[in-house]
């Protein structure tokens, strides 16, 4: 049984020294460090330092790119979009957006690269975290603002389908996504490869209305030669308003299409709970969430964020040191259970 929990917002070691033994206590195996450009632009010597004083205490690491190029999960900006205006995703109606092309192959140099540094660090596992393509309602554009409409994406679109690229979403443009995140993963996936370390993925789970922002078909992400370990995040704050939803409901259809897809290629799954922003009074559903993915075969349970995310006000949990205590005694059950 692996146990995990995500860490960012500190560079400093002696601090995270001591957060990494309470992460300790609190009953994980792994801690994902998170790594932005400006962190491999200022923190490089930093990073590798953070990671072995992980390992000094006793837990594996993950590493993800986190929102490199505005196309991963995360909460940071992209100098590389800043400085490559040129290579940013485009919507239907010509307005460029803060996210790299995918199928830019500047861009994919750029996150090799990157990549490459981050298994330089000594981490255990790449974490490939939600690549998509622009999700408008993250950047407060309208739904069906899709991207990627750059030069580069319909010529490619053209070569492959014979027609000029669709402006309505269409099943064509999310097979066609589909396959550029699966050629960007390809591509990519070699170098995390030769550095002998685990190759991780998260896919967005099933439910943003009506969007496919790549990752759509679990079996072409699954089934990848590169993946070892493939995971979804059905976090469910944002949903609680929608009619009808229902949190239980929407982990265990996740989990189950996500183990199921993972079992089907050989491959180890995983899933990620909510522990941000959940409201006082509200903490019930992580033990929901918990329980359900243990319950339907997930054998490795992570968790966002260090803390109830207490430190990062826009995310923080109402009250985060009772979510990451409860958290704590949710993995101390599943550790138990699953010796049992
Ligand atoms: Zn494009």
């Amino acid at each position: 049984m692996e146990t995990g929990i995500s860490y960012f917002g500190n560079r400093m070691p002696r601090h995270i020294e001591k957060d990494l033994k309470d992460i300790k206590k609190h009953n994980c195996t792994y801690v994902l460090h998170t790594c932005s450009e400006i962190d491999q632009a200022y923190y490089p010597g930093t990073m590798k330092e953070i990671v072995k004083i992980s390992h000094d205490n006793g837990l594996k690491v993950q590493m993800n790119s986190w929102a490199v190029g505005g196309v991963f999960g995360g909460e940071a900006y992209s100098l590389f979009v800043m400085q490559n205006s040129g290579e940013m995703q485009e919507l239907a109606n010509g307005k460029k957006v803060p996210a790299a092309c995918l199928n830019s192959k500047k861009f994919r140099v750029f996150l090799k690269k990157f990549i490459e540094n981050c298994v330089s660090y000594g981490i255990d596992t790449f974490f490939w975290d939600e690549p998509h393509f622009y999700l408008p309602w993250h950047f407060g554009d309208a739904p069906g603002d899709y991207g990627c409409f750059c030069l580069k994406c319909k010529k490619l679109y053209r070569e492959q389908y014979g027609k000029a690229m669709p402006k309505k979403q269409e099943s064509t443009i999310e097979e066609f996504r589909e396959k550029c995140v699966v050629s960007l993963l390809n591509e990519i996936n070699p170098v995390i490869k030769r550095g002998r370390v685990e190759t991780a993925i998260c896919v967005l789970p099933k439910l943003i209305e009506g969007e496919n922002s790549g990752t759509g078909d679990w079996d072409k992400v699954a089934s990848l030669k590169g993946i070892d370990l493939f995971t979804t995040d059905p976090y469910w704050t944002m949903h609680l308003k929608r009619p009808g939803f229902n949190v239980e409901e929407f982990v265990r259809r996740n989990s189950v299409n996500a183990i199921a897809a993972a079992k089907k290629y050989g491959k180890k799954a995983g899933i990620w709970v909510q522990c941000y922003s959940i409201k006082k009074g509200e903490e019930y559903n992580l033990e929901t969430a918990v329980r359900t993915a243990f319950d339907c075969g997930a054998r490795d349970i992570a968790a966002w964020g260090y803390g109830g995310t207490s430190y990062m006000s826009q995310l923080a949990c109402g009250r985060p040191q009772y979510c990451w205590d409860l958290l704590g005694e949710l993995y101390k059950e599943c550790h138990k259970k699953s010796k049992s």
